[in-house]
C-alpha cells in the first residue's frame, strides 16, 4: 500500500507526523481525529507555491466547510490564507482564526437577510447568487449606509468527472446565475447605490481528478469578464473556486498536483487577462486538497464476524465519517496495530450506527483482526468530522492536533450529557 506523506510505519505500527497511532489512541481514546499541522503546511505551500509561480497575485480562501476546527483556521490563517465561507458560523471562526474580513467571500445559495447584515457589518465580500439576493443585499447596505463589494458566482455550465452529489457547475445545478444571463444581473448592480460590483465567482464542483474542466471554467470567465468590462464593471478579482482532488485509491487514482493543475490554468487566466488588460487578483478557493490527506480516523475493532463474509464491526460509523455512505467513497484502511502483518483475508469495516449502510470500508484485505485491533481510516480530513452527527445518541469524537513532537487536543470527545445539553424540557412535562 502506498501510505501518504505523513504516514509512516514503524515497529508494526501506522505513524502519522512521526507519532505512534497505537499510543495516541490509548492516551486520548477511540474513535479518535488526528490531524497533522505540519501536512496542512507543506499542502498550503505547495498548493499557493505552485499557482504564484506563474502570477504574484494570488489569494488563497481556504473553503472554510472541509473542516471546521478554528485550530485548523489558525494554522491557514498564519499562513496567509482567506476563507470561502457560507454561514454566519464559518464568519465566526475565520474572524477568531485571525483572517482579516476582506480575505473572505461569503458564498451560498440561501442566506438570511442576516447573513447579509452580517457580511455589511463586517465588511466581508458576498457572492451573490440571484437577482433577488442581489436587491436584498442593496437595501441591507443602504440601510446601514454603507456599499459592499460584491461578485456574482456564475455557472458556467460544464460537466466534470466526480461524483453528482458534489458537481455544482452543472447546467441544472442549485448553484449560480447561467453564463448567458451575467451580463443583466452586473448591469442592474452597476445601477444600484450600495453594492459595487468588483468580483465574479465561480465553483464547479469537488474532488476532480482532471485538471482540463478548471482549464474550461477560466475560458468561461475570461469571455465573461471581457463582456463585464464593457459595459463598465471594474474587476478587481476572479476567483474561479475550488475543487481539486486527492488520490484516496493510491494505487489506481492518477490525481493532478497542484502543479499540474496551475499549468494547466494559470496560462489560459494570465492570456486572458493580458488581453483585456487588467491584472485582477486571482481567489482560489481549494478545501479537501489543502486538509484531506492531513487527518486520519481511528476506530477500534469491537467485534469480528465471520458470516458469509468477515466484518470488523469498529466503533466509528457514518456517523463520523459520512462520506462511504453517503457518495460511495473509497478511503483506504490500515490495521494500525500491525501495519506490517500481512493481508490475509477480506473484511468490511462496519460502523455501529443501525443501519446497513454503515460501512466505512468494503472488502478490504487486511491482516486476520481481532477485538481491540485498531483501524486508521486514512484521507479522513476534508468532509469528515465536519459532516459528523449525533446520529444514534452517539457523542461525537475528539480531534487531536499533531505539530513536531506535541500532540494535543483541538476538540474534547463529547459526552452524553453533550447530547441533551441543547434539549429544553416543554413544561406539561416537568
Ligand atoms: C466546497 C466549496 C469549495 C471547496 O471545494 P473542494 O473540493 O473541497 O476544494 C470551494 N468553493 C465553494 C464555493 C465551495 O462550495
Amino acid at each position: 500500500m502506498i501510505l501518504p506523506s505523513p504516514l509512516s510505519v514503524g515497529n508494526g505500527h501506522l505513524h502519522i507526523g512521526g507519532h505512534d497511532t497505537v499510543e495516541l489512541a490509548e492516551r486520548f481514546g477511540t474513535p479518535l481525529y488526528v490531524t497533522s499541522e505540519d501536512r496542512i503546511r507543506e499542502n498550503f505551500h505547495r498548493f499557493a507555491g505552485a499557482l504564484r509561480n506563474h502570477y504574484q497575485k494570488v489569494q488563497v480562501l481556504y473553503a472554510a466547510k472541509a473542516n471546521g476546527n478554528l485550530a485548523v483556521f489558525k494554522i491557514l490563517a498564519s499562513m496567509g490564507a482567506g476563507a470561502d465561507v457560507f454561514s454566519a458560523g464559518e464568519v465566526a471562526l475565520a474572524l477568531a482564526a485571525g483572517m482579516r474580513p476582506e480575505l473572505l467571500l461569503f458564498n451560498g445559495s440561501s442566506k438570511t437577510s442576516a447573513d447579509l447584515a452580517l457580511a455589511v457589518e463586517k465588511g466581508i465580500r458576498v457572492s451573490v447568487d440571484s437577482l433577488d439576493e442581489l436587491r436584498q443585499l442593496d437595501r441591507v447596505a443602504g440601510a446601514a449606509g454603507k456599499t459592499i463589494d460584491i461578485a456574482f458566482r456564475v455557472n458556467p455550465a460544464i460537466n466534470v468527472p466526480t461524483h453528482p452529489k458534489i458537481a455544482t457547475g452543472l447546467a441544472t445545478s442549485k448553484f449560480g446565475i447561467p453564463a448567458g444571463e451575467i451580463l443583466d444581473v452586473y448591469r442592474e448592480a452597476l445601477a444600484l447605490e450600495h453594492v459595487n460590483p468588483a468580483g465574479i465567482h465561480c465553483h464547479i464542483g469537488s474532488q476532480i481528478l482532471a485538471v482540463e474542466p478548471f482549464a474550461r471554467e477560466v475560458e468561461v470567465l475570461i469571455d465573461v469578464a471581457g463582456d463585464l468590462i464593457d459595459i463598465g464593471v471594474n474587476l478587481s478579482f476572479i476567483d474561479i473556486g475550488g475543487g481539486l482532488g486527492i488520490p484516496y485509491q493510491r494505487e489506481t487514482d492518477r490525481a493532478p498536483a497542484p502543479k499540474e493543475y496551475a499549468g494547466a490554468v494559470m496560462p489560459v487566466f494570465l492570456r486572458g487577462i493580458k488581453e483585456l488588460g487588467i491584472e485582477p487578483e486571482l481567489w482560489v478557493e481549494p478545501g479537501r486538497w489543502l486538509v484531506a490527506d492531513s487527518t486520519i480516523l481511528l476506530t477500534r475493532v469491537n467485534s469480528v464476524k465471520i458470516a458469509h463474509k468477515a466484518f470488523a464491526n469498529v466503533d466509528a460509523g457514518f456517523n463520523l465519517l459520512v462520506r462511504p455512505t453517503m457518495y460511495d467513497s473509497y478511503h483506504e484502511v490500515v490495521a494500525a496495530n500491525r501495519a506490517d502483518a500481512p493481508a490475509v483475508r477480506e473484511y468490511s469495516v462496519t460502523g455501529p450506527i443501525c443501519e446497513t449502510g454503515d460501512i466505512l470500508a468494503k472488502d478490504r484485505m487486511l491482516p486476520e483482526l481481532a477485538a481491540g485491533d485498531l483501524i486508521a481510516v486514512l484521507d479522513a480530513g476534508a468532509y469528515g468530522f465536519a459532516m459528523s452527527s449525533q446520529y444514534n445518541s452517539r457523542p461525537r469524537s475528539a480531534e487531536v492536533l499533531l505539530a513536531g513532537k506535541e500532540a494535543a487536543l483541538m476538540r474534547r470527545a463529547e459526552t452524553v450529557d453533550d447530547l441533551t445539553a441543547a434539549m429544553v424540557t416543554p413544561p406539561w412535562q416537568e
